[in-house]
């Protein structure tokens, strides 16, 4: 598949603001999504260092870029540069998408969204399970709100920093005063005694497991057939968390659905079109295949 369309007057520009930026799979994702309908669009990876971040916003309107992703380091930083923030980005306190509406900046987060959906499509209501969130950085905060908006009514947060999972359990308190909510400081590995009648989601938001000498965010021993466990890495395609979990019976969800949904839904608000989901899973698929032979 050819990266480029031919430019002319008609190409719009889409892309991605990041630092680093190169290992970013999104080009590859929207080019063939924009190829399969037609779309005389383009979608470039922009490497922003933050001290540029301010200037590279002006950029987007400037020359009429028509909308962004944004990743690493810049969600949080980028928000008081933009003109709007939708309800859902403001309660997560990060963005990850900005349509630019005739000059006028909107900013989205599609991270948390992506992740329900990435459930979902696994055949897993989080509604019916206790969610058990190991971390709480950004996309902890994006997971977490959306899993409340699914219907998620137990939470409890495990990070390392008790500071961090008190934030983020404040937040989620503002948003669902019923719901039990609860943060704790926690030592990756460690043993946690949890009670609760759900069957549980374990969701880990920590990087650890892209790396191959990291130890495993949570002890396996823990894991049963009855549990369901997700890890937002995407890099490996499964984790050593996950093909533990696996081994020990339990349902896995890798990160790539959250990947691509956060994709499609992004596509969605730039273009107003139904994004191919078949066609840039295809395309991560297939950016994947040294992580993954079989894929
Ligand atoms: P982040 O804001 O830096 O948050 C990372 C979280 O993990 C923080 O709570 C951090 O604690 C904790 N952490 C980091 N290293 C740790 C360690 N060694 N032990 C224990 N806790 C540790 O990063 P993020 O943007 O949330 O990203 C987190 C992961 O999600 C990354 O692997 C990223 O690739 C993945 N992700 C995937 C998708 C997707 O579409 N699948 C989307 C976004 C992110 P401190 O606050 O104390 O540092």
């Amino acid at each position: 598949m050819s990266p480029f369309v031919s430019p002319s007057s008609e190409t719009k520009v889409f892309g991605i603001f990041g630092d680093p930026i190169h290992h970013s799979l999104s080009p590859q994702m929207h080019h063939a999504a924009f190829q399969a309908l037609n779309l005389p669009h383009v979608y470039l990876p922009f490497h922003i260092r933050p001290n540029h971040l301010k200037e590279a916003v002006h950029a987007i309107r400037v020359l009429n870029i028509q909308g962004l992703n944004v990743t690493i380091p810049h969600k949080e930083k980028i928000m008081p540069y933009l003109d709007e923030i939708d309800s859902v980005a403001q309660k997560i306190g990060a963005v990850n998408t900005i349509k630019n509406e005739g000059g006028r900046l909107i900013g989205f987060n599609t991270d948390g969204l992506g992740f329900v959906a990435s459930l979902l499509e696994a055949g897993i209501d989080p509604a019916k399970r206790a969610i058990l969130l190991i971390g709480a950085g950004g996309a902890a905060k994006g997971v977490a709100m959306a899993l409340l908006a699914a219907g998620s009514r137990e939470i409890h947060i495990y990070a390392r920093r008790q500071i961090a999972a008190e934030d983020l359990a404040n937040r989620l308190r503002k948003c669902a005063t019923q719901n039990t909510i609860t943060a704790r400081a926690y030592t990756p590995g460690a043993e946690i005694s949890l009670q609760t009648e759900k069957p549980l989601l374990l969701v880990n938001t920590t990087p650890l497991g892209m790396k191959k000498e990291d130890i495993l965010p949570f002890p396996i021993s823990k894991i049963n057939a009855e549990w369901v466990v997700a890890d937002l890495i995407y890099r490996p395609y499964e984790t050593p968390l996950l093909l533990a979990a696996k081994e020990r019976g339990a349902i896995t969800v890798p990160g790539l659905g959250m990947l691509l949904h956060q994709g499609t839904l992004a596509f969605e608000i730039w273009t107003g079109l139904k994004a191919p989901t078949k066609i840039m899973r295809q395309a991560l698929l297939q950016a994947f295949s040294k992580d993954k032979p079989s894929a």
